[in-house]
């Protein structure tokens, strides 16, 4: 008997996983920055900035667990 086998096609459904693009960042030109105390150099806070805005260094005043006070906190790498 030469029974021809018919190959089925075995579609699998496939999961459409909406494409997770990387969470987190924003956009490209979105730069995480890190801001450490002028003063003791602790690096307290984390932020991003557009480095398409925003050119030059970032500055802004904090407040430092270390120094326990409000200090100029610059940016830094
Ligand atoms: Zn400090």
């Amino acid at each position: 008997m030469c029974t021809k086998s018919h190959s089925i096609l075995n579609r699998k459904e496939v999961n459409n996983n909406k494409g997770n693009k990387t969470m987190g960042i924003k956009g490209k030109n979105d730069r995480m920055v890190v801001l450490a105390c002028e003063e003791c150099k602790e690096r307290n806070y984390t932020t991003t900035k557009n480095k398409k805005n925003i050119k030059e260094r970032m500055e802004l005043n904090k407040y430092c667990p270390k120094c326990q006070k409000h200090t100029a906190h610059k940016e830094t790498k």
